[in-house]
């Protein structure tokens, strides 16, 4: 499936919504399984995961500025979020919101809830839709959203109040690892396109095959697909043995090698291409856009390692 862009979707299992139905199964009340999950799992709906905001470093997600304030019956919500993927889709009804329910509680992690906000309710305004890279990642999109004191029932909070970022510790792990699988496959995808295009294009009196620096990059690229898909392997059996709370570390390292690898053998296989590398007429320059922004989303590359170096020093380090 990772081969092709739009193939996760058509197997239902496509960012954000499996991650999101990850987090109704997990921690979503019967009703709210019965509303959101079950449309979403027989593929009638699409969602939206909104805990970005452009005016706070949200890779750090205690700064997040939304308010969900309680008010009676209901809570009431204000902020701005954007990179809200999916959001743009005419099919999505779902938005699965973060923000502040105890701004001042003296406790960061526990300041945080999530709730689940109808997509049409009244108050949501799409500001615009945010390009990657220029492209507009069309039909889903990753749009620019206005929470202006948007009212939904206190019973669509999920877990409960201040539970915010234990949930997105659990939706993020799963998530992660399903981005790095589809990117195993782009990048498979791109060591091959690089071989036939270097078998069929002719410079210099000579086909690109025969040049020593060609088949340097095709085989440092077979070594690092095969490295990568080993780790994602190794992070998704340990999930498997033993649950995504101990497997956090190879789901870290997975999430660190992974995109960098696919944006690596991207970039070779774009480079064999010529002008065609960049061009619409082959998948290499959409793949490189996704390889490239999931170095940032989904926690950036530098978040990950600060996690996986802390955790390893407190396995191995002296006080250890
Ligand atoms: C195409 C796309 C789709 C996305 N989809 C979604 C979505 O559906 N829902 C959603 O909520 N968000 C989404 N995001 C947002 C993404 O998750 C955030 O961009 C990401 O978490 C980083 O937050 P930020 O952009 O605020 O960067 P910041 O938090 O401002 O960080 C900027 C940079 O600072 C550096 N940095 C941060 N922390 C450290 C550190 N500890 N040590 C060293 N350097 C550091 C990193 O280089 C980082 O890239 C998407 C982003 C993109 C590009």
């Amino acid at each position: 499936m990772g081969r092709v862009l739009w193939a996760p979707e058509v197997f239902n299992c496509s960012a954000p919504d499996a991650g999101n139905m990850e987090v109704l199964a997990q921690y979503g009340t019967p009703a709210q399984q019965r509303d959101w999950l079950v449309p979403l799992l027989a593929g009638e709906i699409r969602s939206a995961f909104a805990m970005t905001e452009p005016a706070v470093a949200s890779s750090d997600a205690t700064n997040i500025q939304t308010t969900i304030r309680r008010d009676g019956d209901d809570y009431v919500i204000d902020g701005r979020k954007w990179y809200t993927s999916g959001a743009m889709n005419e099919s999505c009804q779902l938005l699965i919101v973060m923000g502040k329910t105890d701004p001042d509680n003296p406790d960061r992690h526990r300041q945080q809830s999530m709730i689940l906000v109808p997509r049409h309710a009244p108050g949501v305004q799409v500001l615009r839709d945010m390009a990657v890279f220029g492209f507009d990642d069309g039909p889903g999109g990753h749009p620019e959203l206005v929470f202006n004191s948007v009212r939904v029932p206190a019973s669509n909070i999920l877990l409960g109040e201040g539970r915010g970022f234990e949930i997105a510790q659990g939706r993020l792990g799963p998530g992660r690892i399903h981005h790095c699988m589809r990117l195993i496959g782009c990048a498979q995808r791109a060591l091959e396109l690089m071989c036939k295009r270097a078998t069929s294009r002719v410079a210099f009196g000579r086909s690109l095959a025969e040049q020593g620096s060609v088949r340097e990059d095709i085989a440092h690229s077979f070594c690092e697909i095969a490295q990568a898909r080993l780790l994602t392997l190794q992070a998704a059996d340990k999930m498997d043995r033993e649950g995504n709370k101990s497997a956090r570390d190879l789901i870290a390292a997975a999430k660190i090698v992974v995109p960098s690898m696919a944006a690596r053998v991207i970039d070779r296989a774009i480079q064999i291409h010529g002008a065609a590398g960049v061009s619409q007429d082959t998948f290499l320059a959409e793949a490189y856009t996704y390889a490239r922004f999931i170095r940032i989303g989904d926690g950036p590359d530098q978040v990950h390692l600060s996690a996986l170096g802390k955790q390893q020093l407190g396995l191995h380090g002296a006080s250890a």
